[in-house]
């Protein structure tokens, strides 16, 4: 038998840098992140991780098509919903 240690991986394709980075990214783009030490940590994180910074443009690519969304469908939807619950009061 081999005593051939293989225990040194370096090919880890998620580290823990990048589970914390994903935990993160939500609060990152949504600019929720108040605590400056985090903020630094992910931005660095993004800086160096492709993966996770190709994850972080596409979290705020879609955040931004949602509330684009948001803006340019008028409220009729919403007030005539509210109407017909009022009516059935
Ligand atoms: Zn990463």
């Amino acid at each position: 038998m081999s005593t051939h240690d293989h225990s040194k991986k370096s090919h880890e394709i998620i580290d823990s840098d990048c589970l914390e980075a994903f935990d993160h990214v939500y609060a990152y783009i949504n600019g929720e992140i108040e605590d400056q030490q985090t903020l630094a940590k992910i931005e660095h994180h993004l800086s160096h991780c492709k993966s996770c910074f190709t994850r972080a443009e596409m979290e705020r690519k879609i955040n931004q098509r949602l509330k684009t969304a948001k803006e340019s469908s008028p409220p009729e939807v919403l007030k005539k919903r509210l109407k017909h619950l009022i009516d059935d009061l």
